[in-house]
C-alpha cells in the first residue's frame, strides 16, 4: 500500500521536529501550502509543547498567499473590528455616509471615534480634500566629489524624457511625476515620485526605479555608483522632516465646523476648551517634546483602519504624522487635521485577504477605482475624516477631563455607577 496524505503529513511534521527539513520545505514536499501550514503548527507544537489550534484556526487560502504575502504560514491572529459611524464626508472623492471599520483591540477607541463623527455628522459632516499624491522611491549613489555629483543630476535633468519611459515601461498605472535631487558632499540621493493609481505603490515604485537607475547608470558617461536602491530620502516606514514637508503617498486635509451646542451636548465641552487644551497639548507640548508631529492620536485611528482594509501596518510609522489645528469662529469650533504622508491602497499588498477586501467593500473602496485612482483617493479621505473624528473626541474628553474614567469603563469593562 502506498502511502496516504495523513501519512505523509505526519512524516513531514516528524522531519521537521527532528530538523532533518527546515519550515521553509515543508511547503515543496507536501506540494500544497495549505498541508505545509498544518505541518509547520503541528511540528512548533511538538517541539515547544504550546497550543496554537487558535491560530491554526482560519479561512485563509494559503494556496492564494505563499509568494504573495507570507512566508512560512502556521495561521492567523485575529483582530476585533468594531466600526463607527455614520460619518458624513463631504470630499472630492468620498461623499456620503460611512461606517468606519476599525481593527483594535483597544477599548475606548471605537467609541471615541464614534462619539467623533455623531458630532461631526451632526453638523453637517467632514469636508475633504487630497493636496499631494506621490509615493517616493530614493536611490543613493556614490561620486567621487561635489562636481561630479552635480554633472550627474544635471545628465539625469537633461534625459528625463527617456528616464520617464523606461521607469514607465514596467507599469500601467505607474506614472513617474518627478526625481528630486539631495547632496551630502559627494554622495547624492535621486527621490523617484510617481502616482500609482490605487495601489500604495511601494512595489510598483521601487521596480520602476530600478529599472530606471539601470538604464542611468549604463549610459551615464560619469563616474557613479549605485549604493542602495532605497537610501532612507523616500522615507519608507520611518518617522521622517522629508515626507512630513514633501509628502509621501497622499497629503489630505479633513475638517469642520461644529457647532457650540453640539460640543456641549454631544462631547461635554466648551469649544474653547477643546482650543486651549490643542494648543498647550498638541502644539506647545509637542514642541518642548521635541515631536516632528503635531497630534493627539492620529496613528490610533490610522492603525485600526490599516488593520482593517489590509494595509501595509509598518506605514503608520509616516501615515500617522500630522497637525491638528483649532479655532474658535462665532463661538463655534472650527478643526482640522492634517496628514501629509498618508499611504493607503486599495489593491496589493494585503487589501486582496478576504476580510480586508470586505471591509473595503464597507467603503465602498474594494479593488481598482473607476477612473484608476479614485478608490485610493477615497480610501484617504475617509482615513483623515475618521482621524478628524477621533481627534475632536480625544480633545474634548481631555477638556473635559472624561478621558481616564472612559478607559475605566471601556478598557477594563467596570460597570457604569
Ligand atoms: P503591488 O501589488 O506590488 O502592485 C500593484 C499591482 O496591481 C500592479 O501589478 C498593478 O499593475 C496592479 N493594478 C491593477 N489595477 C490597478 C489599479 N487600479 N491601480 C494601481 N495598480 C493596479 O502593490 P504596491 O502597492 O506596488 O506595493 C504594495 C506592497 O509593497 C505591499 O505588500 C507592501 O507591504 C510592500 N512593500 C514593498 C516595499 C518595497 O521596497 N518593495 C516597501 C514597503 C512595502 P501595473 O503595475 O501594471 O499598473
Amino acid at each position: 500500500m502506498g502511502e496516504g496524505p495523513a501519512d505523509l503529513l505526519e512524516s513531514v511534521v516528524g522531519d521537521l521536529v527532528a530538523g532533518r527539513i527546515s519550515l521553509h520545505e515543508a511547503d515543496r514536499v507536501l506540494g500544497n501550502a495549505n498541508a505545509a501550514a498544518l505541518a509547520r503548527r503541528l511540528a512548533l507544537e511538538r517541539l515547544l509543547g504550546v497550543g496554537l489550534s487558535s491560530i491554526g484556526s482560519t479561512l485563509l487560502d494559503f494556496e492564494e498567499l505563499v509568494g504573495r504575502n507570507i512566508e512560512n504560514p502556521i495561521g492567523a491572529v485575529q483582530v476585533p473590528v468594531g466600526v463607527a459611524g455614520p460619518l458624513r464626508i463631504m470630499g472630492e472623492y468620498a461623499r456620503g455616509d460611512y461606517y468606519i471599520p476599525l481593527a483594535t483591540t483597544e477599548g475606548a477607541l471605537v467609541a471615541s471615534v464614534n462619539r467623533g463623527a455623531k458630532a461631526l455628522t451632526l453638523s453637517g459632516g467632514v469636508r475633504t480634500r487630497i493636496l499631494w499624491d506621490g509615493m517616493a522611491r530614493a536611490p543613493v549613489f556614490w561620486t567621487p566629489g561635489v562636481e561630479e555629483a552635480l554633472r550627474f543630476v544635471a545628465w539625469v535633468r537633461e534625459n528625463i524624457g527617456v528616464v520617464k519611459e523606461v521607469a514607465e515601461s514596467t507599469t500601467r498605472h505607474g506614472r513617474l511625476v518627478e526625481v528630486q535631487p539631495f547632496f551630502a558632499g559627494n554622495i547624492v540621493w535621486l527621490r523617484f515620485v510617481y502616482t500609482t493609481g490605487d495601489a500604495m505603490g511601494m512595489n510598483m515604485a521601487t521596480i520602476a526605479t530600478d529599472k530606471a537607475v539601470d538604464w542611468i547608470l549604463s549610459n551615464y558617461p560619469g563616474d557613479v555608483r549605485l549604493v542602495a536602491i532605497s537610501g532612507n530620502m523616500c522615507t519608507d516606514k520611518k518617522p521622517s522632516l522629508v515626507n512630513l514637508l514633501l509628502g509621501r503617498g497622499k497629503t489630505v486635509v479633513a475638517e469642520a465646523l461644529v457647532e457650540r451646542s453640539i460640543v456641549e451636548r454631544v462631547l461635554h465641552a466648551r469649544p474653547e476648551d477643546i482650543d486651549m487644551v490643542n494648543r498647550v497639548k498638541n502644539l506647545l507640548g509637542s514642541a518642548r517634546a521635541g515631536s516632528i508631529s503635531y497630534n493627539a492620536h492620529y496613528a490610533n485611528i490610522v492603525a485600526a483602519i490599516f488593520i482593517a482594509t489590509g494595509q501595509d501596518v509598518a506605514q503608520v510609522v509616516e501615515s500617522s504624522l500630522g497637525y491638528t489645528w483649532t479655532e474658535i469662529r462665532e463661538g463655534n469650533l472650527y478643526i482640522s487635521v492634517t496628514l501629509p504622508s498618508l499611504e493607503v491602497g486599495t489593491v496589493g499588498g494585503g487589501t486582496r485577504l478576504p476580510t480586508q477586501r470586505e471591509a473595503l467593500s464597507l467603503l465602498g473602496a474594494a479593488g481598482g477605482g473607476e477612473p484608476p485612482g479614485s478608490n485610493a483617493k477615497k480610501l484617504a479621505e475617509i482615513v483623515a475624516a475618521a482621524v478628524l473624528a477621533g481627534e475632536l473626541n480625544l480633545l474634548a474628553a481631555l477638556a473635559a477631563n472624561e478621558l481616564a474614567r472612559a478607559h475605566k469603563m471601556l478598557g477594563r469593562a467596570e460597570k457604569k455607577q
